[in-house]
Formats: structure tokens, C-alpha cells, sequence
């Protein structure tokens, strides 16, 4: 192999070789060297991105050449070799002596340290120790793996290569070459789990759950082996064939005689990559002449934010088929009632973890299966509780309004035969199956009672929220409601709530200034945009922000904002959708200015639908004529008109007429802003359904 100019060149800033020839020379060295004199020594900052951004590029290349220099000192002291593999990637093979290793990194640690905070940006040192007879591959290898493996922990950041380091990789390749073997020799079976109906415990559906049943008969649960599948990519191997294999039960099911029980079947997420998932069950479902009604096809919550485009096409598709699509271990990720909206599913699986939670004392885990439970009610969906293992937890369940259920109490996952015996006795089913967007629509009067909409549902409309204060060059929060608070997760979060710029990577900060500036230029739409901040640790997370300026106050300026967290959510795609569900509501200001009261229109989703203008709707607020909007009905139904636009905390669900007589079916959230420092006294969120 000819190697190419760069290499043979030192690099300019660090004076060292390439890669490609500190190997060959490697290789030159080591051969004719006795086992355990040299070792391959790779060299690595932490976050060496987050340095650069930090301190700037210019302070990034300074310290780069540095190191470099270090290194070639050492080089010309040991007779080694030092290398340089890009970024901040270095190499040196070295006399196997822990003091000189320990030196050489204590010197590292002093060039970041006496830049200020060191913490973060510690190196980390992997070696891989000459041992028989190695290529200088072999050896980097070996130092990258044990660099791996020092890597996020700050007190072992030098690590010598040891062999169960691979041993854990090895025995990932072993089962997965075990696990496809044993798909071809039919070792891989599915079990059964019934889904009932939570009032009479009869069968609505059934759940098909991956089994590995090896050659000596032990049975391996899915938990060992479909996590690693789905990291190397074979799960959709898995997933063909137990859906083929699901399919052809079915065909068989129904040709006996036996009722057809609609089964769900399990989609993973690398699944929607490598298979059209629409098409791929159309042939099915044409192959063994199936009703597609037939087939649940489960996606867990985290497929859907993960690869929200992809996924949600597929759901659409699948729908338009005839199938049924349910969201798995719903309330375990990232969707709050703005990203539900309109994802396009029939049901949602519901983990009953959050049952397990409450029972350990903390009432947490209840809350947050209220607030789920409730979400998954205003958007008319059904609800299936999976993991329900006691009688106390049905009554809860019940209580809260859940109407199926799926879980050890009622019935565990059994093999096909043992199902097929249960649904042969027609008393124990139930054929009206789901009621799948039953009317389930909540009244007004429903809305207006606490325990239908919870607070923490409230706080999902609105997301986190803060108020913050721009004097001099600092911004402070002033104000922020509990989501907000969550969202920010750190135990020295009132420490931190002055001069929050600070947070930030130093060259993103103008961001955040100009952010607000322009929200002030632009009272009315505020600003939107994404800033980056610093987390304790060194982590960099981003966040999605939208200002909107509320006035001056003792000198400086105060705005009010929301925040969302998207530093997960890297698909540019899933992204763009989270941004534009941020202007699907209205969102008005209501000042109190003098012995008037002004209303300020903040986000325009809803008249924008109704074909109103910013203006036309401002007014209609001020002089009275929306509440003209409302369908008489609902005006009678609501508890107290006059209220309605007022600044007391409420929400009202009600239906108004557009100009050309469209009806919309609306909710409104008011939320009183009892703070001196703002003539804003209450928000209200306007919602169309
Ligand atoms: P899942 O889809 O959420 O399936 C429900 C899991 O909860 C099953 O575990 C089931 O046995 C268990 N479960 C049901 N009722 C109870 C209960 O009352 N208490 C408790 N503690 N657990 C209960 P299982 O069969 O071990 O499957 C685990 C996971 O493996 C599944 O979670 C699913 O994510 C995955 N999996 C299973 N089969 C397949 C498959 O064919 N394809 C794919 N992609 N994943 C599968
Ligand atoms: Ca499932
Ligand atoms: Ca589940």
C-alpha cells in the first residue's frame, strides 16, 4: 500500500507523523522487540469538541501543538514513536513504564488544567501492551478498546487493555450467530399473552411474544437476546419471521373453525429502515387471505419521536390498509400532548411500571399515569394496561377510567396450543374487540373537574415555562413553572438562575442576546430559536426556545418564555414537526393596562385556521364578540360565562362558529400570572381539537 503524502509529512500544528506511517514504523520497532517492553499508548481528550467551542478553535490548535511537542520529547527521551490520527487523536508507543506514563499524562492534564475548567476535558490514555507477536494494528486496536473503557470515568482515565474487554463483544457475536442458527433449526417460537377487557376479564386480542426455545430445551426470554439484536441489526430476522409465523396461525385459526382473535405483533424501530413495513404486511395479509383488522401492529413510543417521519408515514399507510397500530410503552419517552396530536395510532400500551413506582411509597409514578391516562383521554384513545399483576391495581386502573388491560393478573404468555384450548371455550371472549375511537368525548363540565384534567396536564399544554430578566449583560430567571424546573434538573438550579449566559458555550452566548432583541423588536411573534447550553458534567445539550417580550421593569427588560429540549431528538425531520407543533396553538397575553385590559396574540395557530387576522381577533377579545362565537349550547353548559376571558385560572372546553360557519372544537386554559414585576396578568392557551 502506497502511502499517500500526508502521511509521510508531520502536521503542521503538532509536528508529528500521520497515521499510516507511525503503523509501518510501528510494525518496524515492535518486531524485533521482546514481549512486554513497548506499548501502543493512545491518547485522547474528553469533550475535546466542547473545548473548542468553549475556549475557540485558536486555543483547540494551541494546546493540539502543545501535546504534539510533548510527545516528541518523550519520542526523542524513550526512542518511541509519537503519531498524530486527527482531532484530537494521538498515538506513541512507549517503553511499558507506569511512572514515565504517569508523568507524560500528568503533563497532558497540566496543559488543559492552566486553561481554567479542567474537569471535563481530562485525557484519557488506552494502552495496549506489546504481548507475543502483534502487529501495530493489533496494538492500536487493543489501546482504542481500553480507551473505551476509560472513557466517562473521571477517576480511571489510564486503562491498560485487558482481554474481557472483548470477551463482552465476543459473546454478542456468539449468540447472534447461536440465535440464527437456531431461526433456521426452529428454535425461535412465540408465545401468547391475552388482552382483556379490564370489566370482565374477558379476551379482546392477544399479543405474540418472542421466544428462543434452544436445542437442550432452556427457554431464553427476549430480554437477552432482542436488545442485541437490535444493536447489530439482525431483529428484523426476528421480526419477519415470528409476523410470517403469526400469520400463518391465524390462516389456521380461522380454516379450524376457531374465532379469529386479532394478535399484535411487535415492529422495532431498525425494522421501518430495512423493510416497507405497509407493504410488507399487505403481502401477508394477502398470502394467508387475512382480514388486516387482524393484525395490531405494536411501535413503542420511542420508534415514533426517534424517527418521527418515518414512522409516522409507515402508521399512516398501515392505517389506510386496515390495520391497527398501537403505541408500546406509551409514557416512557418523549411525547407530551403537543406531539400526540396528531400521530397517526389507535390505541396506546401503557406501562404499568408507574403502578410499581406508586406502590414503593412515592406517589410520583401515579401522577404520572394520571396525567398519561388523561392525555390519552382527550385525544379519544383507547387504553391497554400492560404489566398488571394485582387486584388493587385494577380497581386503580378502573378508577381512572382504563378499560383494558394486559397482565400477569389475568393471564401470562403461554405457547400457541395452550391458547388455542382457551379460545375453543367462546365464553371466555369477547368479540366486540376494542372500541377503537369510541365516543369518549369529554363535556365541558367534565373538563372543569380537577380530577379529569390534571395539573400535570395542564403543565403538558403549556411545557416548561420561565420568565427571565435582561439587565446589563446578565439574564436571570425570574419566574418558571414546575415543567420548567424538571427540565432543568440540576441540584444548584437556584445558584444558577442568575446570569443563566454563563451556561452557554462562550461563542453561542450573542445568540441568546440577539434571541431576545429581536422578541423585543418583534412584540407580537416574539423570537424562536436554538441555543445550546452547558450541563453539569460538560454535557452539551439543545434547546428550542421561543421569547416573548413582556416590558421594562426597574431598569431592565423582561421576557417570558418557552423551552423545550431537543438535544435527543437529531433527526432533522422530528425537529422541524416539534417546531411547527409550537405554533399550532394561540397563545394571548392579557394586560392590564390602566382600567383596560389588552389582549396580546403571542402564537397563531388557531386564528390563523379560523381565517382571522392577528388584529380581528385582538378585538373580538377586547370587545366580547368571540364568547358570540360559541354555540349556544355549550354557552348554557358552561358553569360561568362572564369569566371566560378573565384572568381567573380556568379551562373550558366549548365549540365556536367560524365567519363561514365551520364549528371548532376548542379548549381554553387560562393561567393568571400573579406577578407586580409584568402587567401581564393571565395566559390564555387556545386550542382546536
Ligand atoms: P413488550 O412488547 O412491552 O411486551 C410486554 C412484556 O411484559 C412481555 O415480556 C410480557 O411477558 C411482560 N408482561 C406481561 N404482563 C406482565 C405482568 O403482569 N408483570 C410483568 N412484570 N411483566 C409482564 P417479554 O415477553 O419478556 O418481552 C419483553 C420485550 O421484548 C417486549 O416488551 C418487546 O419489547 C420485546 N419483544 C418480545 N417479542 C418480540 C418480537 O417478536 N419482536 C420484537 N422486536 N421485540 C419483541
Ligand atoms: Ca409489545
Ligand atoms: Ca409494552
Amino acid at each position: 500500500m502506497t502511502s499517500g503524502l500526508s502521511d509521510i509529512v508531520t502536521d503542521e500544528r503538532t509536528g508529528l507523523i500521520g497515521e499510516r506511517a507511525f503503523l509501518a514504523k510501528v510494525n518496524g520497532i515492535v518486531s524485533e522487540s521482546p514481549s512486554g517492553q513497548w506499548c501502543l499508548i493512545a491518547i485522547d481528550l474528553d469533550h475535546f469538541r466542547l473545548f473548542n467551542d468553549w475556549y475557540g478553535r485558536e486555543e483547540g490548535d494551541f494546546l493540539l501543538a502543545e501535546i504534539g511537542a510533548r510527545l516528541v520529547e518523550e519520542e526523542a527521551l524513550t526512542g518511541g514513536l509519537a503519531g498524530y490520527r486527527g482531532q484530537d487523536d494521538f498515538c506513541l508507543l512507549a517503553p511499558f513504564d507506569k511512572a514515565r506514563i504517569d508523568a507524560l499524562f500528568d503533563d497532558i492534564s497540566a496543559f488543559v488544567a492552566k486553561r481554567g475548567t479542567a474537569g471535563g476535558f481530562m485525557p484519557v490514555f488506552g494502552i495496549g501492551l506489546v504481548d507475543g507477536p502483534s502487529t501495530s494494528m493489533d496494538l492500536l486496536d487493543r489501546a482504542l478498546v481500553a480507551a473505551r473503557n476509560a472513557k466517562g470515568d473521571f477517576r480511571k482515565r489510564i486503562c491498560v487493555f485487558r482481554q474481557p474487554m472483548i470477551d463482552q463483544i465476543e459473546r454478542e457475536y456468539r449468540l447472534l450467530s447461536d440465535f440464527l442458527h437456531g431461526l433456521e433449526n426452529g428454535e425461535i417460537i412465540f408465545y401468547l399473552q391475552p388482552q382483556c377487557r379490564m370489566s370482565t376479564g374477558k379476551i379482546i386480542g392477544v399479543e405474540a411474544l418472542a421466544r428462543w426455545r434452544r436445542a437442550d430445551g432452556t427457554m431464553v426470554p427476549p430480554d437477552e437476546f432482542v436488545p442485541v439484536l437490535e444493536k447489530h441489526g439482525f431483529i428484523t430476522n426476528l421480526d419477519c419471521f415470528i409476523w410470517e409465523d403469526v400469520c400463518a396461525h391465524l390462516q389456521a385459526w380461522t380454516s379450524l373453525g376457531h374465532a379469529a382473535i386479532p394478535v399484535s405483533v411487535n415492529v422495532s424501530q431498525v425494522d421501518f429502515f430495512l423493510v416497507d413495513i405497509p407493504d410488507h404486511f399487505q403481502q401477508l395479509v394477502e398470502k394467508y387471505g387475512l382480514d388486516p383488522s387482524l393484525l395490531k401492529i405494536e411501535i413503542t413510543e420511542s420508534a415514533y419521536m426517534e424517527s418521527m417521519a418515518i414512522v409516522n408515514d409507515a402508521a399512516s399507510r398501515l392505517r389506510k390498509l386496515g390495520f391497527l397500530v398501537f403505541m408500546d410503552d406509551f409514557g416512557s419517552g418523549y411525547s407530551s400532548l403537543n406531539m400526540l396530536r396528531d400521530i397517526e395510532l389507535d390505541a396506546i400500551k401503557l406501562d404499568a411500571q408507574f403502578l410499581r413506582m406508586g406502590s414503593d411509597g412515592g406517589h410520583k409514578g401515579i401522577h404520572i399515569l394520571e396525567s398519561v391516562i388523561n392525555m390519552a383521554k382527550s385525544l379519544n384513545l383507547p387504553i391497554i394496561c400492560e404489566g398488571v399483576e394485582t387486584e388493587e391495581q385494577v380497581r386503580f386502573l378502573k378508577g381512572q377510567g382504563c378499560r383494558y388491560v394486559q397482565g400477569y393478573r389475568f393471564y401470562r404468555p403461554m405457547p400457541a396450543d395452550e391458547f388455542e384450548r382457551i379460545i375453543d371455550d367462546g365464553a371466555l371472549l369477547d368479540m366486540r374487540g376494542l372500541v377503537v375511537k369510541a365516543n369518549e368525548q369529554i363535556r365541558t363540565r367534565e373538563l372543569l373537574d380537577e380530577n379529569v384534567y390534571s395539573d400535570s396536564m395542564l403543565n403538558n399544554i403549556l411545557g416548561p415555562v420561565a420568565m427571565y430578566s435582561w439587565r446589563g449583560g446578565d439574564i436571570d430567571i425570574v419566574r418558571f413553572n414546575e415543567q420548567f424546573y424538571e427540565l432543568i434538573d440540576s441540584p444548584a438550579f437556584h445558584d444558577l438562575r442568575r446570569g443563566i449566559q454563563r451556561l452557554m458555550p462562550r461563542d453561542e452566548r450573542p445568540k441568546l442576546f440577539h434571541l431576545l432583541s429581536q422578541a423585543e423588536d418583534n412584540e407580537l411573534n416574539g423570537s424562536a430559536g436554538m441555543l445550546r447550553f452547558l450541563r453539569y458534567g460538560g454535557a452539551v445539550r439543545r434547546y428550542f426556545f421561543r421569547f416573548y417580550y413582556l416590558g421594562k421593569r426597574d431598569g431592565g427588560r423582561l421576557f417570558y418564555g418557552s423551552v423545550r429540549d431537543v438535544t435527543e431528538l437529531t433527526a432533522l425531520q422530528a425537529q422541524m414537526k416539534l417546531i411547527s407543533r409550537f405554533s399550532s396553538d394561540s397563545m394571548v397575553f392579557v394586560r392590564k393596562l390602566g382600567s383596560g385590559i389588552v389582549y396580546t396574540v403571542v402564537a397563531h395557530g388557531l386564528e390563523r385556521a379560523m381565517g382571522l387576522s392577528v388584529e380581528e381577533f385582538q378585538n373580538e377579545l377586547a370587545s366580547g364578540a368571540f364568547i358570540n362565537r360559541i354555540v349556544e349550547d355549550d354557552v348554557r353548559a358552561m358553569l360561568s360565562d362572564q369569566d371566560v376571558f378573565s384572568v381567573k385560572e380556568m379551562l373550558a372546553r366549548f365549540r365556536i362558529r367560524t365567519d363561514s360557519g365551520e364549528l371548532f372544537d376548542l379548549s381554553v386554559k387560562s393561567d393568571a400570572v400573579d406577578d407586580e414585576a409584568t402587567d401581564v396578568v393571565a395566559i390564555l392557551v387556545f386550542r382546536a381539537h
